[in-house]
C-alpha cells in the first residue's frame, strides 16, 4: 500500500499542529491517511488508496458520505444563506421535530458541537439543584472540557491521558466516578454524597469504550435511584440518539431522563449539539433563566437543515430496520467465527454499531482497558491495507451507515478473516 504523499503531509503537518492532527484519535502510528474524498460507503486518500469506512465521522454520517437528500437540503439551504444572527423558522421546525422524536426533551438549546452540549446540560442541572457535584460512569466520554476529563473514555482512553493535565483539582474534585453496570457503587455514591449531586451524566450505552451494553434492568436502576436521591440523569445520547433508532437508546430501552444531549447524527454531519429536557430545568436558561449559554453559531441554518433532511430520510426510508439486521449479521457471523477459532476475543454491539474486543465482553472501563490493545491495532492495520478502515481504537465503536452494501460486508468479512488469521 503507498502512502506517499500522507506521509509527506503529516511531516509537514507534525511542525503545524501538536501531533500532526487536529484531534487526537486521528494520530495514527506511524502516521495516519490524508482524505481526499468520500462517498457513499468508501473514503479514497491521496495516495489513491480506497476504503470502506466504518468509522463514518465517528458517528454522525449514517446515511454513508453525501447522501443525497442531506447534501440537497444543504445546498438549498446554501442559497438562502448560512449565518443569520436572528432566529430563523428552521430551528422552530426541527426542535418540533426532535421533541417527537425524543418527548423527554420538551424544551432545547441548539449548540454546536456535542462537547459543548455536555457542558451547558451540566451548567443547567448544577444551576437548577444548586449543587455542585457530577456522577459520570468511569471510561465515559462526554466531550473534551474540564468536568468530563476525568477517567475519560475515546480519544482520551486510547492516548493514555484519561486524567487530562490542566483541570484543576477544584473542578475534578467535583466530578465522581462510579463503574457502568454497578448499581450498587452509584448507590453507595449518592449516598456518601447525599444533598451534594446536582446530575448523573451517562451514555445509555457506552459508544465511547467500544460499545459496552447496560446489563438488563441496569438503566431502570439507575433512573429509580437518581429520582429517590433527587439527583437530576442526563442521557447523553450524542452518539445513540438516532442512531439506536429513531427514539434513541431512552426509546429503545423505555427510560426516560431528565436532560438529554444529542450530537453527531443530528446535525447530518455538520457540526451540532442539542441539550434539552424538562420545561421547568430547560426555563433556567437564559433568557428566560439565570443559566448563561450563548453562542455565535447556535442554531447554525446549515446543521440544521442536514440535521431535518437526516432524520426525514431516516424516518421515511425506515432506515434503522434494514441497518440493525446488517448490524445483527455481521455481529453475528464475527461472534460464529470466534466461538469457531477458539480465539477468547469478542464482538460487542447493538443496532447498527459494533467492536471486536481482544478479550472477553466488557461490561465496565477496568474490564475494557484488560483487552488487548496492541492487538487490536495490529488488527487494525491489517484491515486498512486490505482496504477495510475501522477506527484506529479498540475504544471506538465502527458504524454501519445505509450505504454499505452486500459487496461491502462481504469484503469486511473476508479481510477480518484473513487480518485475524495473520495476528497468531
Ligand atoms: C462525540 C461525543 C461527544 C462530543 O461531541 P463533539 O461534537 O465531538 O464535541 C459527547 N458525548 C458523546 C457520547 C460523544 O460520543
Amino acid at each position: 500500500m503507498k502512502l506517499d504523499i500522507s506521509k509527506a503531509l503529516f511531516d509537514e503537518a507534525l511542525g503545524l499542529m501538536p501531533g500532526g492532527v487536529s484531534s487526537p484519535v486521528r494520530a495514527v502510528k506511524p502516521y495516519p491517511f490524508y482524505t481526499r474524498s468520500a462517498k457513499g460507503s468508501h473514503i479514497i486518500d491521496v495516495d489513491g488508496n480506497d476504503y470502506i469506512d466504518y468509522c463514518m465521522g465517528y458517528g454522525p454520517l449514517i446515511l454513508g458520505h453525501q447522501p443525497a437528500p442531506v447534501k440537497e437540503a444543504i445546498q438549498r439551504q446554501l442559497d438562502e444563506g448560512w449565518l443569520y444572527g436572528t432566529p430563523c423558522e428552521l430551528e422552530v421546525k426541527y426542535a418540533r421535530k426532535i421533541r417527537e422524536y425524543v418527548p423527554s426533551m420538551q424544551m432545547m438549546r441548539f449548540v454546536s458541537t456535542g462537547g459543548e452540549a455536555t457542558m451547558s446540560a451540566i451548567r443547567v442541572a448544577r444551576g437548577y439543584t444548586g449543587r455542585d457535584k457530577v456522577v459520570k460512569m468511569e471510561g465515559g466520554f462526554h466531550g473534551a472540557h474540564d468536568c468530563v476529563l476525568v477517567k475519560a473514555g475515546s480519544g482520551a482512553a486510547t492516548m493514555g491521558v484519561p486524567d487530562s493535565a490542566g483541570v484543576p483539582g477544584d473542578v475534578a474534585k467535583n466530578t465522581l466516578q462510579v463503574p457502568f453496570n454497578d448499581i450498587k457503587a452509584l448507590e453507595a455514591c449518592l449516598e456518601a454524597n447525599r444533598d451534594e449531586v446536582a446530575c448523573v451524566i451517562m451514555e445509555p450505552i457506552m459508544c465511547n469504550m467500544g460499545p459496552i451494553m447496560p446489563k438488563d434492568g441496569y438503566l431502570k436502576a439507575v433512573r429509580n435511584l437518581t429520582r429517590e436521591f433527587g439527583v437530576l440523569l442526563i442521557f447523553d445520547e450524542v452518539i445513540t440518539g438516532f442512531r439506536v433508532g429513531m427514539y434513541g437508546a431512552q426509546g429503545y430501552y423505555g427510560v426516560e431522563p431528565d436532560m438529554t444531549t444529542l450530537g453527531k447524527i443530528a446535525g447530518g454531519g455538520l457540526p451540532i449539539g442539542i441539550f434539552g429536557g424538562r420545561r421547568d430545568i430547560m426555563e433556567k436558561v437564559a433568557p428566560s433563566g439565570d443559566v448563561y449559554q450563548a453562542g455565535t453559531f447556535n442554531g447554525n441554518p446549515l446543521s440544521l437543515a442536514a440535521g431535518m433532511a437526516t432524520l426525514e430520510y431516516l424516518d421515511k426510508a425506515r432506515v434503522h430496520r434494514k441497518l440493525n439486521e446488517a448490524g445483527n449479521a455481521l455481529r453475528g457471523g464475527l461472534s460464529e467465527l470466534f466461538k469457531r477459532t477458539k480465539l477468547g476475543y469478542s464482538v460487542s454491539g447493538t443496532a447498527s454499531m459494533f467492536q471486536v474486543f481482544f478479550g472477553p465482553l466488557p461490561e465496565n472501563y477496568e474490564q475494557a482497558l484488560k483487552c488487548d490493545r496492541e492487538l487490536y491495532m495490529k488488527f487494525w492495520s491489517h484491515m486498512l491495507e486490505s482496504g477495510v478502515f475501522l477506527p484506529p481504537s479498540q475504544y471506538e465503536t465502527c458504524f454501519l451507515s445505509a450505504a454499505h452494501t452486500d459487496e461491502d460486508f462481504q469484503v469486511t468479512i473476508r479481510a477480518m478473516i484473513q487480518s485475524l488469521g495473520a495476528l497468531k
